[in-house]
């Protein structure tokens, strides 16, 4: 798309008119406050920073206070921001230097902020727009997927991305867009789930109107032959004709787990290919032909079987499946289950599509009867999915809520964080998970982070229950819902 002024004005408008609130979202009376919770707010959320501050500025108020706090005493304040250790020795570098430097002052100059410890540009600018009104257009994670969605910038770095949203922008709005633009991308154009159907920019999005692919991932996600184009599972098209006279009878599962799924539905016969990690029911490794790894699948092999269904799911799959089976003209579908809710809505989705609606709305009610029952409220846990780096599942991933529905509350930073020793120390546990799958994890890797973390219960879990989604989801549930006793 081409950005008129006309556009990007009209395109101002929605967004204010969208989001009226859009203001800092980090609780502070000063720049000195200001600065302290934006040094805190790396890798932890907004509302959880504004949970510790208030204690935090009870204790010390300025630079001075703050420049004499014991290492321990600061680190137990915020502690629950997490990476505590490195945070605690970054605001006593940033209180000393503010003494030193600036008599205790935040400095209102760009270069003297960035120069600051724990300080870089993107601090320094958002503390320059928020506590001195200075214009500035900080490019965080919302804003760099927002802008380059909206097609207001092709760059791959926050730093080239901020210059084009300044050249584009008049100076005096750059402070009220960059908070309408992270509300935007908080609320709406999410990384995994942009809601565009309910987008004030949709009409200005050649992304969310399937007119261009995302550059957040590179692919449009869609059912061939269904008519209609959506990234997400859930805005799926139901079939046109009786799902068993004309649904699918060839069909290919890319996931394991998935693949468990039709056999426990009594699909088997239409299963004409699995991957090599398909291996349960183990009789289909006899009778169901291999098509290579969920990784790597062998497309020939694919072509070959005449499928009229391939099964995917966006991150056991690479996205180059998804286009070589559209080149190919077969039809695919693309699951994605970052939730315990996710389940539910694709068991649906898929009974209405393979013709097993009563199979799967049964499944659905037994998993709805286990959620409502409200478990015990267990302690904080981290689950690793990988040693050597050490991997962890996130807040945000199907294991984050498979814990959470249990009753745990999950740990870590989103997504699938590698951590170093000091960052796993830091997390201070007092559960740690560790599954069976992906990684092997043993009784010695149990017995090696128990002497490790002496305080913590580490427990070695079924992985097949705990990650096989849609085909062992209540299995998951109930095993960690027996760990906390409930
Ligand atoms: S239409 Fe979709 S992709 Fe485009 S800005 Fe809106 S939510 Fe984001």
């Amino acid at each position: 798309m081409r950005w008129t002024k006309a556009k990007l004005k009209d395109l101002q408008g929605r967004l204010a008119q969208a989001y009226p609130d859009a203001k800092c979202a980090l609780d502070h009376q000063d720049p000195f406050q200001l600065v302290v919770a934006t040094v805190l707010s790396a890798q932890c959320t907004d509302s959880r920073v504004n949970l510790t501050t208030p204690a935090l500025f009870a204790r010390y108020p300025d630079a001075a206070s703050l420049a004499n706090a014991k290492p321990a005493e600061l680190e137990s304040l915020i502690r629950s921001t997490g990476f505590y250790h490195n945070k605690a020795k970054n605001l006593l570098g940033l209180a000393n230097a503010l003494l030193a430097r600036h008599s205790g002052a935040v400095p209102n100059d760009a270069a003297q902020l960035a120069a600051l410890p724990g300080v870089g540009q993107k601090t320094a600018n958002v503390v320059l727009a928020n506590a001195f009104g200075v214009p500035a257009l900080a490019v965080d994670t919302h804003i760099f997927r927002v802008a380059r969605r909206l097609g207001l910038s092709e760059a791959k770095t926050p730093e080239k991305v901020e210059a084009d949203l300044c050249r584009l922008f008049p100076r005096e709005d750059w402070i009220e867009l960059h908070h309408q633009l992270i509300f935007h991308g908080r609320r709406c154009c999410e990384a995994r789930r942009p809601d565009c159907g309910h987008c004030p920019a949709l009409a200005l999005c050649e992304v969310g109107q399937g007119k261009a692919e995302d550059p957040h991932s590179g692919t449009r996600f869609e059912v061939r032959g269904a008519g209609k184009k959506d990234p997400a599972l859930a805005s799926l098209p139901a079939p046109q004709t009786p799902p068993l006279a004309s649904g699918p009878k060839r069909i290919i599962s890319l996931v394991p787990s998935v693949t468990e799924l039709l056999v426990q539905w009594g699909l088997a016969s239409r299963l004409v290919g699995r991957t090599r990690y398909c291996l349960e029911p183990k009789w289909i490794r006899a009778t169901v032909p291999e098509v290579g790894g969920t990784k790597d699948p062998n497309f020939q092999r694919i072509f070959d079987l005449k499928p009229d269904l391939v099964l995917l799911e966006k991150d056991e799959n690479p996205v180059s499946a998804a286009v070589a089976l559209t080149k190919a003209g077969i039809p695919w579908l693309a699951m994605e289950i970052r939730t315990l809710k996710d389940c539910l809505t694709t068991w649906l989705r898929l009974g209405e599509l393979l013709g097993v609606q009563e199979v799967a709305k049964a499944r659905t009610d037994h998993l709805k009867g286990l959620l409502r029952s409200k478990p015990r409220k267990g302690p904080g846990a981290l689950t690793l999915v990988w040693k050597d780096p050490w991997i962890a599942a996130g807040p945000d991933t199907y294991l984050g809520d498979l814990a959470r529905q249990a009753g745990f509350r999950p740990l870590g930073p989103e997504g699938y964080p590698r951590l170093t020793d000091a960052e796993l120390e830091a997390l201070d546990p007092t559960c740690i998970l560790l599954p069976t799958e992906p990684y092997r994890f043993t009784k010695r890797h149990e017995a090696e982070l128990q002497k490790r973390f002496p305080r913590a219960t580490v427990a070695l879990v079924d992985g097949q229950a705990m990650t096989w989604y849609l085909s062992r989801t209540e299995q998951g549930l109930e095993l960690l819902r027996g760990l906390l006793g409930s």
